[in-house]
């Protein structure tokens, strides 16, 4: 959408947007739940903060960035009021300390040392900080994220930090060709969430369950997915600069 005068591109983000509200409410009633028990993430990473102000405007209230830097230089520009952030990219330990406090959860936690890093700033803030535990569902070399045959071992030590919640979990999807093969995938993860949830092991509450990107996110909602985080199919492709 680069091409298009800011006027245009925010016609285009509100537009969007009806639409994917539209898709979601559809796939909710398809999978038997309340429209509204779906959450509408806006990813954020790249976007200008007054397009991510127009599209908090139109409605949006959550919005994800994958990087530290870039969430602590929009933040002052964004009119949060009303809307949460949350961290959904790769985080370094070193960048832990900048991060806690300024996200409601951190969704990408995807090592041990990671959460414990976490716990131990947010209880240095005298906070706790919400996380959500990142799956590699497709079992991608290439992907962070636990590996579903140690999730529930380390999901139960990680649960001994104190500052953190487990909140739920989260994952990448792999690019698949056939709708069979990524519905599996999204449907194992709503496996793993229920299992685990009905396990009530104190400091994991199964609560959010984030899968589904602008290609997929139909289908994640249809095998249990709670929040959706959408991209490019709300700002346009994303131009790295
Ligand atoms: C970029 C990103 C998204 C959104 O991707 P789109 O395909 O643009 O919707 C979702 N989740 C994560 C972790 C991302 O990095």
């Amino acid at each position: 959408m680069e091409w298009l005068s800011d006027n245009e591109r925010f016609s285009a983000i509100e537009e969007n947007l009806k639409y994917i509200n539209f898709d979601i409410s559809e796939a909710a009633l398809k999978s038997g739940r309340n429209p509204s028990d779906v959450r509408l993430m806006a990813v954020t990473k790249t976007v200008e903060s007054k397009f991510i102000n127009h599209a908090i405007s139109c409605g949006v209230n959550l919005i994800g960035e994958n990087k530290v830097q870039e969430l602590l230089l929009k933040e002052p520009e964004l009119n949060l009021d009303g809307c949460k952030a949350h961290l959904i990219g790769h985080l370094q330990s070193n960048k832990v300390k900048k991060i806690v406090g300024h996200v409601e959860t951190i969704q990408s936690v995807d090592s041990v040392s990671i959460a414990k890093e976490i716990g131990k700033r947010s209880v240095e803030s005298g906070i706790i900080t919400k996380i959500l535990l990142e799956v590699n569902a497709g079992s991608e070399d290439s992907k962070f994220g636990f590996s579903a045959d140690e999730l529930f071992e380390k999901a139960c030590e990680i649960s001994e930090t104190d500052g953190i919640l487990i909140n739920g979990l989260m994952c990448v999807a792999p690019i698949c060709e056939k709708e069979a093969e990524i519905r599996a995938i999204f449907s194992n993860m709503h496996r793993m969430f229920i299992d685990i949830g009905a396990k009530k092991i104190d400091n994991i509450s199964m609560n959010i369950l984030s899968m589904g990107m602008s290609g997929d996110y139909k289908y994640a909602i249809l095998e249990g997915a709670n929040l959706v985080r959408v991209g490019s199919s709300i700002f346009g492709a994303r131009i790295y600069r």
